[in-house]
């Protein structure tokens, strides 16, 4: 096979992956601009992990996107990470740079792309309600810390994550008011009612998830001019964000977030910009929305 001919791996690894939508809206992308590149799922458990980023380094390869459970292990893995990738903890995309092997995360980008142009909410000076202390968590409070978010509350079941959460990236968060709410506590209600902002980072609501039904917070506290962004994308409707339009507030769910995270990462691998309407598309088709 001549150089011409080789197709380009490039895929997302996680365990298990039996549900990415990623491959539906990567591949296309590639084929949009005639890149011969193939855009699998590589299913490994942690044990297998570095015999994968290992053949990474051989030239075939473009690039990984990297999901649970493998966003921290992957770390040590790499020779270096960007600085929003050391900021958050955490990596969910490699790329190849200098000869060096990259960890970034396209997390944070994603979701404030999704915020300031789907959910047309600038979070500069906003107060926020943030739900989940887990990996995404993470990456929504060093977005907002980097969008200029006036007040950050937390709120996470077990209560004391959200704690050491919120001190771990102090120095991220030095310009913010924070603060930790009770999970499903009435400090939580009282901080969704006064928040101009409430994000989900949970898997409360997941279809096939702990508790696909539930909300993290209750009918009531919703209200016109709030903006509520549920990181969930299947369903694209959840309770919360069904709770939320009840309320009047203006909703948003995971899936531009999910494309946008996605777009960063194959403008990382192929230097060229992502088709972010065919992505938008090709997603929207995989999850039926
Ligand atoms: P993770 O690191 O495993 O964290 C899970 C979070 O959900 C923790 O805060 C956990 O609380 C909470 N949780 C789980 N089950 C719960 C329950 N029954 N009741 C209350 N809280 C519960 O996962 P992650 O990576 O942060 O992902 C969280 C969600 O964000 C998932 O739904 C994922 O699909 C979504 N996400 C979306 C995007 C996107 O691009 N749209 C990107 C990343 C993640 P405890 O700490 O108390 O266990």
């Amino acid at each position: 096979m001549t150089a011409a001919q080789t197709v380009r791996k490039v895929g997302v690894t996680g365990y298990p992956l039996s549900h990415t939508i990623s491959p539906a809206f990567q591949q296309p992308a590639f084929d949009h601009y005639g890149i011969s590149a193939s855009y699998r799922p590589y299913p490994v458990t942690a044990d297998e992990l570095p015999e994968l980023i290992a053949k990474l380094r051989k030239p075939e390869w473009l690039g990984l996107n990297v999901t649970i459970p493998h966003k921290e292990a992957v770390i040590s893995l790499v020779d270096r990470c960007t600085p929003t990738a050391e900021t958050i903890g955490a990596v969910n995309t490699l790329f190849k740079e200098g000869g060096d092997l990259v960890g970034d995360n396209t997390d944070a980008h994603g979701f404030l792309t999704a915020l300031r142009t789907d959910g047309t909410t600038d979070p500069a000076g906003k107060r926020v309600l943030v739900l989940g202390a887990g990996g995404a968590g993470r990456a929504v409070l060093v977005a907002l810390a980097h969008a200029g978010a006036s007040h950050i509350t937390l709120a996470n079941r077990h209560r004391e994550r959200a704690e050491n959460l919120l001190d771990s990236l102090k120095a991220a968060l030095h310009a913010q008011e924070t603060a930790v709410a009770g999970w499903q506590s009435a400090d939580v209600c009282a901080a969704a009612t006064a928040a101009d902002i409430i994000v989900n980072s949970t898997a409360v609501g997941m279809a096939k998830g702990p508790a696909p039904d539930e909300s993290p917070l209750p009918p009531h506290v919703f209200r016109r001019d709030q903006t509520v962004f549920d990181l969930v994308y299947t369903p694209s409707r959840t309770r919360l964000l069904r709770f939320a339009q009840a309320g009047a507030a203006r909703t948003l769910d995971g899936l531009p977030m999910l494309v946008y995270q996605g777009a960063a990462a194959f403008e990382r691998w192929t230097g060229k910009p992502a088709p972010l309407k065919l992505m938008k598309a090709k997603a929207q088709a995989a999850l039926g929305t």
